[in-house]
């Protein structure tokens, strides 16, 4: 299996976190990850009235803009995501397909001005984690700590650790497995 996980920009010029979230990606899944870019006009995806991205849209583009090359797909973005039964989402996934995206926009809520840049670069690295786990077909998860939880304060992805627990690391670990097979 050459597995390659995409990490991209659709932000532009890409945030510096671009690099440590490929790095931790890799380690997280133990598969190699390179940034490249992939899609940049989004525009198909904003809703007037609501001055916000629909996020389903955009994971559906990427999955379609991407060669086989790459197993999965992590795209960072810095605009407002919904989808039509929420207000806002952090980010959203492909339940076991190829496409992940999160969004920084609401990730430095609460933050003190100085001083609070690696707690942005951790809630950023979970959250992207967090959705990409997702497409390996992890649902959410019970435990406070585990980086499959959903968070819908922010407060509570401060809680959370950047690791999978032990239940969803094997889960995870057999996906790869599988994958791995195909
Ligand atoms: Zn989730
Ligand atoms: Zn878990």
């Amino acid at each position: 299996m050459h597995a390659q996980i995409l990490v991209t920009s659709i932000s532009s010029p890409p945030p510096s976190i671009l690099e440590p979230v490929r790095l931790a990606v890799s380690q997280a899944f133990g598969l190699a990850a390179s940034t490249a870019p992939l899609l940049h006009d989004i525009e198909f995806a904003y809703h007037f009235s609501r001055n916000q991205y629909h996020s389903t849209a955009i994971l559906a583009a990427l999955d379609q803009a991407a060669t086989n090359q790459w197993l999965k797909i992590l795209a960072l973005t810095d605009v407002d995501l919904f989808i039509p039964i929420l207000t806002h989402v952090f980010g959203e996934a492909q339940m076991g397909g190829r496409a992940a995206m999160l969004s920084m926009y609401r990730l430095a809520d609460g933050l003190p001005d100085a001083g609070s840049g690696s707690i942005f670069s951790q809630r950023i690295v979970k959250e992207a984690l967090h959705e990409l786990g997702h497409t390996f077909h992890l649902k959410h998860c019970p435990d406070p700590a585990c980086i499959m939880h959903y968070c819908r304060r922010i407060k509570d992805v401060d809680h959370k650790d950047q690791s999978f627990c032990r239940y969803c690391r094997i889960l995870l670990d057999e996906e790869i497995a599988r994958l791995a097979r195909r």
